[in-house]
Formats: structure tokens, sequence, C-alpha cells
């Protein structure tokens, strides 16, 4: 990071702080959810020449409003310093793909999509699900701020705006004549830094009967299972059901459908009308804020124990790691997801444990992990190397992961899964 950027980072970090309250509800906050220290943006990953230079770390502190229940980051970092270039290409993962393609086909048939409707994705990516849209003859806008991955989406023949989604956005495309049919935000509400004009520029954009769909890891399992990694500077905000049905509320909407999903761990997909709309609410949505009341999740306490969960993982995860590297034994990671910078840095795991991580991902080739400064490889480096253990940093994709890497087994070769707490996976065992 040079010097100009990181003055502009910290101009941004100071005028953070006077920001009175919850990015929700604006009430004061004054519960800790979680303090994971200091670390640098987990998606800034190094060129071998920044390895010796000065890196911007920033407060990874979690608290969470005892009005509305969101769990959130202050805002250190301004958006623009996050978004501007992006190395996460959605497409790389496979199986993330398929649950995109699979989520087209049934969306498209839920709400009868066709060749007169309009589907609209917020921070569309390299256009990893619409890309799925006009098999199914339905018409598509993205809205992606990151130029790098939006230009990705263009090249595919996807309709793509380089913009940050807001109300001055929406009214812009209808201004233009376009409304939208189904607005789709799949994993970027967490990222949205004004919540409030995020989801007042999709009141604006929708139809009278229209649909938005909300993909977000939902907090109730990232307490239950913790997921501490899944929490870091790019991610401003942490949701339960109960938290989005008061945003709803807040913005003339109204939650009419629910489903979980498994993927980040445990997914929610809210389904959200106008308020007025025809649209009958599932019992499903009764249900899940019910079961969010009996696991605690409107009791202040649930949140404060979270912290002590956390410190414990990244003891049993360092026992685990120096008894390894005590007994001689060579380690490697598989991936270099953000939540993997969390985890590391969290732990101060650097290169004296991880000779180094590979990732499907060629961006991240040749660079480092930011912090750690772990080297990133591609996939091929393990069968090279040879490690005895292989540490999963996405551990989301465990599955999908040991499938593919399953031959390590004939060098006897094991899988470390770091979260819920450390497991020791032995594929010849499988
Ligand atoms: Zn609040």
């Amino acid at each position: 990071m040079n010097i100009q950027r990181l003055d502009a980072v910290r101009d941004a970090a100071r005028s953070s702080h006077l920001v009175p309250g919850c990015r929700l509800c604006g009430s004061r906050l004054s519960h800790t959810f979680v303090d994971l220290g200091m670390s640098p943006p987990c998606e800034s990953f190094l060129q071998a020449e920044d390895v010796d230079q000065m890196e911007a770390y920033f407060p990874l502190k979690v608290l969470v409003c005892e009005t509305c229940y969101l769990v959130q980051l202050k805002e250190y970092m301004s958006p623009e310093s996050i978004f501007t270039e992006y190395a996460y290409f959605s497409s790389f993962s496979t199986s993330w793909v398929a649950h995109a393609k699979l989520y087209c086909e049934q969306v498209a048939q839920r709400l009868g999509l066709g060749k007169d409707s309009l589907a609209v994705e917020l921070a569309s990516n390299d256009g990893y699900l619409l890309q799925h849209f006009p098999q199914l003859g339905v018409p598509v806008l993205g809205i992606e701020p990151a130029a790098n991955v939006a230009r990705v989406a263009i090249d595919k023949g996807i309709p793509t705006r380089v913009d940050f989604f807001g109300e001055r956005l929406a009214r812009q495309l209808l201004s233009e004549g376009l409304a939208a049919d189904l607005i789709i935000g799949n994993n970027v509400l967490a990222q949205v830094p004004d919540l409030n004009d995020f989801v007042g520029g999709m009141k604006i954009l929708l139809k009278p009967e229209g649909t938005i769909t909300l993909e977000f890891p939902h907090v109730e399992r990232l307490i239950a299972e913790n997921q501490f990694d899944t929490i870091y500077h790019e991610h401003f905000s942490y949701f339960s059901l109960v938290t989005i049905a008061a945003m709803a509320l807040r913005h003339g909407l109204r939650l009419v459908d629910v489903e979980e999903l498994s993927t980040h761990g445990g997914s929610l997909r809210v389904y959200l009308a106008h308020h007025d709309s025809e649209q009958r609410t599932s019992q499903r949505v009764d249900d899940l804020l019910a079961r969010e009341r009996r696991h605690g999740l409107t009791n202040m306490s649930t949140y404060a124990s979270f912290g002590h969960k956390a410190a414990m993982a990244k003891r049993d995860l360092l026992a685990f790691l120096i008894s390894a590297k005590n007994e001689g034994k060579r380690i490697c990671g598989y991936g270099a997801p953000g939540k993997g910078n969390t985890l590391l840095n969290y732990c101060a795991i650097g290169p004296d444990f991880l000779d180094f991580t590979v990732d499907r991902n060629p961006y991240k080739h040749g660079r480092f992990t930011p912090g750690m400064h772990i080297p990133i490889r591609p996939v091929a480096a393990i069968d090279d190397a040879k490690p005895d253990y292989i540490l999963i940093l996405p551990w989301n994709l465990k599955d999908e992961i040991i499938r593919q890497m399953s031959h390590v087994a004939a060098w006897g070769a094991k899988f470390v899964v770091p979260i819920p707490f450390v497991t020791v996976i032995d594929p010849s065992e499988l």
C-alpha cells in the first residue's frame, strides 16, 4: 500500500469515529461482541516488492446493538479503498457457480420471470450468477463497483454498470425506464457501509409486485459454530433474521419467505417484497424468528460470551501447530480466502508454521497474505512439496477441497480443519 493510499485510509478511519451509533437504527453502541485485535485489510494481498514496506493495520473489534441486534464493525476503511480493485473472482469456486445456477432456475420459476422481466444483481462480481439468466430468457443488469471484476462480466456479454448501489443510482436507473422484478443481493449486504441508503435504493428500484432476495451468512451459525474468522474489515455487518425484519420494516418492505442454505458455513436466503405487496408471508418466517429468540439472539448475554470461544479456538489451533512443528512436520495451507487472513493474523500464524499456501485464483499467485506474509502458490505446489499437513483455510469448502485433493493420501498427508475447533482428517480413511 503506498503512502498516499495509507493517508486516505487513515482519513477515512478518523472521520468514521464521528459516526455516532448503530449503522441500521442509530442507537448508541456499548456492547462488544468480539475483539480480534489489529489486522490488515484481508483482501490486500501483497506483491513481492511490498513485503518490506509498512502495512496498514486496523482494529477488528465487533460491537452489537442492543436495540436491533445488528452485529457490526465500525467503519475504519473507506469503501473506495476496498472495492476498486478486488481480488475475489466468484467463478473460481466450482460449487459456488453451481449454487448460483440452481438459484437462477428456481427463482425464475417461482416468480414466473420471462422476456419482459428484469433481474438486477447488486455486486454482480464477474457475472458468475447473471450468466445463467439469458439461457432462461430473462434480461439482466449487473451493478459492480470493482472495475476489474466488472470487466470480466462485460466481456462475457453481461450488461454491467461499474458503480456503487444506493438511492442515487436507483433513481438514475428508474429515470432510464429500468425497474426490477427481481433484485439479487448475494453476500453483499455485509459489505455495505451505508445500509439504509442501500436498502432504500432497493425499495426505489423494485416494481410494485417485485421480489428482493438476499443471501448472507447467518449470525446464529457464526455464534453456534465459532466462525470468528468470517469477521473481517470488508464485512461491516452480521445479520440474524430478527435484524433483517427490523431493517425491512424501516424501509417499507417485509419478509415473505426465508430458506436456510449450507453456503459460507450456514446462510439465510430471505425474500422481501413491498410492505403492501399481495405476496403471502410463509410460515417459515415466523418459525425461524421464534427459533432465533429461543437460541438467545435477542439476549445480550449470548453475544457477550462469544469472545471467550474465539480465544479458546486460537489456543487449540496454536497448540496443534506448535506440537506438529516440534515433531518436525511440514505444514502448508490450502486457499487464501479473506477469512483465512483473519484466522492467520488473530492467531499469528506466519511462514514459521505454514511454508506456503495455495489458491486456484491466478491473481493471487506470487503474492503474499496480508500481515503474515505467507507466499501463495498454484495448487500444484502441494504435489511438489508433499507436506505432512494441509490446513484448509476456506473450511466452508472443505468437502469439495478434500475430494479434489484426495490423492495426497499417497504420501500420507492429512488435512487440518481449524473451525469450529481443530480437526485432523486422514483422506486414506474416507
Ligand atoms: Zn441498531
